[in-house]
């Protein structure tokens, strides 16, 4: 089945239509660029063509761009070269084609999909919501090398398209429209009759953005920008600085001479470990979107429930009803309803702010929140996710009153962060309709949702949750009912070593210092304040019942409790936030130690003491099965925490280093009286039998 299907209409308009069989996305796999070549020696034979409208038959895809397969793991250079090379001749042809050409976009037009529309004369797009155009490149390790990096600037001038470009951004139509990145906003069903308008009014003149675009000014930009993208990305994200370098250069060659610098960049990129690590994640998150439990069909949820508008309620109430669920947003105490929804009502302003939503979706959302302080009947309400306070008894209460309230077919979930859910669930009528649906904070932000098998839950509740997750526009990772889950239990060891650490002498602002370098996207510190000194000391405590002397809790953090420093809600913890400045180290703290000397901890040991706990109580999961396998583990902390994506997560990360050597400073730091470091069973094995997380 051919994917590219050619019509003629109105006398000469040759329409190429994409719609690649089989599936809800058109990708540049090699065999649709054979189909692109022969359209194009069609068209350019001479004849009576007047232009022509490249559009897309999908829902919601225009083009996805390059089949990523074709430049995975077991790509060579020369692979990468000659398929970036057949792409970048074939857009070329269609940007010195004489005749008048047109992208019509509805969808997702990324990454190659936005450069054969930037290789026409024309953009033009719908204005859905389904509808983005960008250049992603750079969050998968790689550049623009499609013509991307050569016309995006010619396009819109080096300072917007740098932006674009370093940031791999994906915008909105009225955005894309406003930065010059399409040139006009119409009706999906209109698209075509306008593209053949614009066929009619011929070649466009464009202006030159020669002020900007000049080798003087090209110059001048980078000597500004360079040094502030060494420092943001410390040494770690090779493309942006490669984008950035073939960006501000190729603007004063010619154009195939700035596709040749396109091309010699992305071919070294692709073969750095930092983008084979991007690569599996972007598939990681593929699969996560297509995951499945059982083979059983479930019902799509279709009203909801939130238990607790605080924080995460609201969040999470929030979310759902952007995603067009009707919420019940209830609270005991009407005062915090009142709260959420303002809250809600911020988030939805900051959204139609940054192009997220426009106006009316943002209005459709807030009336799909029905506020209820106090208690109704909860009839065909399909899920309800309770997100009350942190405490089992006072949500064993709440179930057993959800267990009266709610239909019995009704699924019911709780948001907690680390209490045993089996243990909630035996408390219900019906335990097996019950589960954990963990959100992470803040839900508009977090892609990532842990779904929380108890003992108990029905396989089909199950994979009802999964497929309500994706769903909602979330991924999913299903991980075994144990305290603190997956994320939180991993997480924690790494946020308490770092507050042992302190205690011991070294320095907040060097504890932080050294992870950022590591590539974290906070210190752990700082993320202690954001999360909350209360909150961060509830789960550490939780955690600690169950996995003793392992998580032994520092004393610093009780101390700042004492003292009402609970981190950036109130102003105050390990550093001072005042509104829209820099959080700075706050002196208070640090008085709490006895000295603060650094305590000639190297930053290498820093480093490995905070990062080896968290790769310990990964392998620990492994053991005790609480996921399915490694990159279960890696996706979940790269997508609830932020580790560093570029090392592929924390039993990547493992992988490279070599287990041998992490057990070896584990045992050495045992041996010194750290005996929170002893490896545990499975890390011992592999160091042993020189075996790694993911087989050579
Ligand atoms: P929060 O204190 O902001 O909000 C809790 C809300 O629950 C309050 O508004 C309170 O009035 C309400 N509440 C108390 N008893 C209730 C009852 N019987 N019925 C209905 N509402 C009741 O807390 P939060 O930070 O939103 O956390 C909520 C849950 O989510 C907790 O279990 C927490 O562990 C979990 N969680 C929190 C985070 C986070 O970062 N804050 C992240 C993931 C999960």
């Amino acid at each position: 089945m051919a994917t590219i299907q050619r019509t003629i209409r109105d006398n000469g308009i040759c329409v190429l239509t994409f719609d690649r069989a089989g599936s809800s996305a058109n990708i540049f796999d090699r065999a649709t660029l054979d189909e692109l070549r022969e359209q194009l020696d069609f068209i350019e034979t001479p004849s009576q063509l007047k232009g022509v409208v490249l559009i897309s038959a999908k829902r919601s895809i225009f083009i996805a761009g390059l089949d990523l397969k074709t430049i995975g793991e077991n790509s060579s250079a020369k692979e990468v070269r000659e398929i970036i090379e057949l792409g970048q001749n074939l857009f070329n042809r269609i940007a010195t084609l004489k005749i008048p050409t047109v992208a019509a976009v509805h969808g997702v037009a990324v990454g190659g999909g936005y450069e054969i529309s930037l290789a026409c004369d024309y953009r033009i797009a719908s204005p859905d919501r389904v509808t983005k155009v960008g250049l992603p490149e750079t969050q998968l390790g790689l550049l623009p090398a499609w013509g991307g990096s050569t016309r995006l600037p010619r396009l819109i001038g080096l300072p917007k398209a740098l932006d674009i470009i370093l940031a791999g951004k994906t915008v909105a139509s009225q955005l894309a429209l406003k930065l010059g990145m399409i040139d006009d906003v119409v009706p999906a069903e209109n698209l075509t009759a306008f593209a053949i308008k614009k066929i009619r009014q011929g070649k466009p003149q464009r202006k030159n953005h020669w002020f900007v675009n000049n080798p003087l000014a090209a110059t001048l930009i980078e000597k500004k920008l360079r040094p502030q993208l060494l420092k943001k990305t410390r040494g770690h994200y090779p493309a942006i600085l490669k984008a950035f370098e073939v960006v501000t250069r190729g603007i004063s060659k010619s154009i195939p001479d700035s596709l040749a610098l396109e091309r010699d960049g992305v071919v070294e990129l692709a073969q750095a470990e930092a983008c084979r690590n991007l690569l599996r994640i972007f598939f990681l998150q593929e699969r996560a979107k297509k995951l499945s439990v059982a083979k059983i069909e479930t019902k799509p949820i279709e009203k909801t429930a939130v238990m607790g508008a605080g924080v995460m309620g609201a969040g999470i109430a929030q979310w759902l009803s952007a995603r067009g669920l009707p919420v019940i947003l209830r609270d005991i105490n009407a005062e915090q309803v009142a709260k959420g929804v303002g809250g809600i009502a911020k988030i939805y302003r900051d959204g139609v702010k940054r192009h997220v939503f426009n106006q009316r979706e943002a209005r459709d959302g807030m009336d799909r929140i029905f506020p209820a302080p106090d208690e109704i009947p909860l009839r065909n309400v399909n899920l309800v996710i309770e997100a009350a306070v942190e405490n089992l008894e006072l949500k064993k209460k709440i179930f057993q009153r959800l267990d009266a309230l709610a239909d019995d077919d009704t699924i019911l979930a709780t948001n907690t962060s680390a209490l045993p859910i089996s243990e909630l669930a035996a408390s219900t009528r019906k335990p097996e309709r019950v589960l954990g649906i963990h959100f992470f904070n803040p839900v508009h932000r977090m892609q990532l949702v842990e779904i929380v098998a108890a003992k108990q839950t029905a396989p089909e509740v199950l994979q009802r949750a999964v497929k309500f997750a994706q769903q909602i526009g979330k991924l999913p990772v299903v991980v075994k009912d144990s305290p603190g889950f997956l994320v939180n239990r991993i997480l924690m060891p790494y946020l308490i070593e770092a507050g042992n650490l302190f205690e011991a002498g070294a320095k907040i602002e060097n504890l932080d210092e050294v992870m950022l370098d590591f590539g974290m996207p906070m210190g752990p510190l700082r993320l202690i304040d954001e999360v909350g000194v209360d909150v961060s000391l509830h789960v550490a405590q939780t955690l600690a019942a169950y996995f003793g002397e392992r998580m032994r809790i520092p004393a610093v953090l009780g101390k700042m409790m004492e003292a009402k420093l609970l981190g950036r809600k109130n102003g105050r913890g390990f550093y001072l936030h005042e509104k829209s400045k820099e959080p700075r180290l706050n002196p208070r703290v640090a008085s709490f130690v006895q000295n603060q000397t650094g305590a000639g901890f190297s930053r290498e040991e820093l480093q490995e003491r905070m990062v080896f706990l968290m790769v310990n109580e990964a392998a620990r999961c492994l053991e005790e099965q609480i996921v399915a396998e490694p990159a279960d583990v890696d996706f979940a902390m790269i997508m609830g925490t932020g580790f560093a994506p570029f090392r592929g997560g924390p039993l990547r990360y493992a992988d490279s280093v070599g287990t041998e050597k992490i057990v070896g400073a584990m045992e050495n730091l045992v041996d010194r009286g750290a005996e929170h470091f002893e490896p545990c069973a499975l890390l011992k094995s592999m160091a042993s039998t020189g075996k790694n997380f993911y087989g050579n």
